[in-house]
């Protein structure tokens, strides 16, 4: 037997106890089966390590005892067997990643160009807008529409497209005062994703912000969706970025600004990284982008 076999047959005794059959040329081993056994020592769960999977001779099609033996793992080993099975566990025997559903707009979504001026939800939906100071050169330039019904109703929605032109993400945030939840953004994970990556213009400065509406205040800025950047938006900052990059987080958010400086201020990126400290209250929607006064010098 080869050393990682030998680890995975002993790894199997730990979960499932002592094997009642063994044939090491097939890598064939029966176990009692954790589910149906019930102390009558049947040996009917049939295991090969070679193919790396299990079935229950007995139970396996009503008690779904059978499949890949990550699956067995995952169900009756513990936290430290799981993890030794993953590195005995070959690459092609992996779950594969998930594939995701492609991404939609939510139902009812709509442009403002698109609905009539007249009709009473639109105008509720451009005046959220037109009070957070956000132009119709700005809702143009990003396709930001609403939705009137639905599950996204009374929502402002603002689109994300990838480099390609496709849609990866979008917000979606409610105009409806002390709501209780602002944003009803897709599931599709923010961090796999750079916020409307195809307006980026990589040799020009760039302004990082926290969110989608502080974005719109700022030429050539990214959302980094949160107070955090992700590790892809990081690496790409990194590989791409050829001028001077701000970092100008919300007010409320200087410690993690700050702690965002010094990690971008390094290797290629040395001394073109800058930062601002905005009032405690204050983002860079609520200043419609004047920052100009509160660069700040870190030493
Ligand atoms: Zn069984």
């Amino acid at each position: 037997m080869s050393d990682d076999a030998e680890i995975l047959v002993d790894l199997l005794r730990e979960v499932l106890g002592d094997e009642k059959q063994h044939y090491e040329g097939k890598g064939q081993i029966a176990f009692n089966c954790p589910v149906c056994d019930e102390d009558r020592n049947k040996g009917n769960l049939e295991i090969n390590y070679f193919s790396h999977v299990y079935k229950c001779w007995s139970c396996g099609d009503v008690n779904d005892t059978h499949g890949p033996l990550g699956k067995l793992f995952d169900k009756y080993g513990n936290k430290k067997q799981k993890k030794v099975y993953k590195v005995l566990q070959p690459e092609e025997f992996k779950p594969k990643e998930k594939k995701f559903k492609k991404l939609i707009l939510p139902s009812n979504f709509t442009t403002f160009k698109d609905s009539s001026v007249v009709y009473p939800i639109r105008r509720q939906a451009y005046n959220y807008l037109k009070n957070r100071g956000i132009t119709d050169e700005i809702i143009e330039k990003y396709g930001i529409g609403f939705c009137d019904t639905g599950t996204h109703a009374s929502r402002i929605v603002v689109p994300s497209y990838d480099k390609n032109g496709e849609l990866n993400y979008y917000i979606a945030r409610s105009w409806i005062p002390n709501t209780k939840t602002k944003y009803k953004n897709p599931e599709a994970e923010k961090d796999k994703i750079i916020f409307n990556e195809h307006l980026i213009d990589w040799n020009k400065d760039i302004f990082l912000v926290e969110g989608v509406f502080d974005g719109f205040f700022l030429p050539n800025s990214i959302p980094m969706l949160g107070k955090h950047m992700s590790q892809l938006l990081f690496e790409t900052v990194y590989k791409k970025a050829k001028k001077n990059i701000t970092i100008s987080l919300d007010g409320d958010a200087w410690e993690d600004a700050v702690k965002l400086y010094h990690e971008l201020n390094g290797g290629e990126l040395y001394g073109r990284v800058k930062i601002v400290k905005l009032p405690k209250d204050k983002d860079v929607c609520d200043l419609k982008g004047q920052i100009n006064e509160y660069y700040f010098n870190i030493k």
